[in-house]
């Protein structure tokens, strides 16, 4: 086979995935970086590894678990998720207790370490507890080397309280964050609120390309349970173009991260934050062996983890 033939294929091959992807708006062309014509070709999707490290105060931290709280543990704890392949790091403000602040000097303490040896792209949140002010839960959009920052796309139940996302709350976050240039990852606990994204986003409240973080867990009046069903009718609503990444509360292995990448994903998130299991029964020590078991998954399905550098691109960031 000649080159001539051999480059159609790989058009007609990228061709197709890409069409057959923003039909289902399951892969953007962001998530195919890498190509070879001269030899045999090949498309290598990049995926975006987040760690979420720190524990929500209150929950039980098992004794083999080693859960970072000062900004010196959470750095290093950090930096050994970077060097297992993780390009990204969700962090709260919290105190030294592990408590949520408004307060940024613990925050911007841990920032700079963490930047000290690594590029890591820097995930803030406009989340935190529904007690906290508009203004107190976006503090974090102060810090400059914030890049990123989840914006909820609506109220939830957590439990036997309500979650309070309101749709003036969400613009509010939305403005500050264009005010920032803060990239909002668009955080999805329902069916719903894809149409919420869409409908700020005609408005011009937030901008597309959109990336949505679904936010799946245990159910029971929470969030959307983890299922494989709940995935594809996420999906489903999403419109073309869009990306897209799974963040799995009380996760007890890797399935729905597979799954996800399966679909599609161009980002999954790991970390303390979330679950302390990689399977049943069997608990992380640390972060960074979560990112490494995550790594290796990845892998295995024929990915690669993006680099700082590709996950900037990939998200648009230009800060
Ligand atoms: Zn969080």
């Amino acid at each position: 086979m000649n080159d001539g033939a051999k480059i159609l294929i790989f058009r007609e091959t990228h061709n197709s995935l890409l069409a057959n992807s923003s039909f289902l708006g399951m892969m953007t062309k962001h998530a195919v970086v890498s190509l070879s014509i001269n030899k045999k070709p090949f498309i290598m999707r990049k995926i975006i590894v987040t760690v979420a490290p720190v524990c929500h105060v209150g929950k039980e931290i098992p004794a083999e678990c080693k859960n970072p709280l000062t900004p010196e543990e959470i750095a290093e704890d950090t930096i050994n998720c970077y060097k297992a392949g993780a390009c990204e790091v969700h962090l709260h403000t919290r105190d030294l207790q592990g408590n949520p602040t408004f307060e940024l000097d613990v925050f911007r303490q841990t920032i700079g370490l963490i930047r000290k040896e690594t590029d890591m792209i820097v995930q803030g949140s406009t989340g935190g507890l529904s007690t906290l002010t508009l203004a107190e839960r976006c503090v974090s959009l102060d810090v400059p080397e914030v890049e990123v920052a989840s914006l909820n796309m609506g109220s939830v139940n957590f439990g036997e309280t309500v979650y309070v996302n309101t749709m003036p709350d969400l613009r509010y976050w939305a403005k500050r964050l264009d005010e920032t240039n803060t990239v909002p990852e668009m955080e999805l606990f329902d069916l719903s609120h894809v149409e919420c994204a869409t409908r700020l986003a005609d408005e011009g409240v937030i901008h597309r390309p959109l990336h949505y973080n679904f936010c799946v867990g245990p159910g029971n009046s929470s969030n959307l349970s983890a299922t494989g069903r709940n995935l594809a009718m996420l999906c489903s609503l999403m419109e073309p173009g869009c990306s897209w990444g799974i963040t799995h509360d009380s996760m007890k292995d890797f399935s729905m991260l597979a799954c996800a990448i399966g679909m599609g994903a161009s980002a999954v998130r790991v970390g303390f934050e979330d679950s302390f299991y990689y399977a049943p029964g069997k608990r992380a020590h640390t972060n960074a062996e979560l990112v490494e078991r995550l790594v290796a998954l990845i892998r295995m399905m024929g990915c690669e983890p993006a680099t700082p550098a590709e996950a900037r691109e990939m998200q648009h960031i230009s800060k």
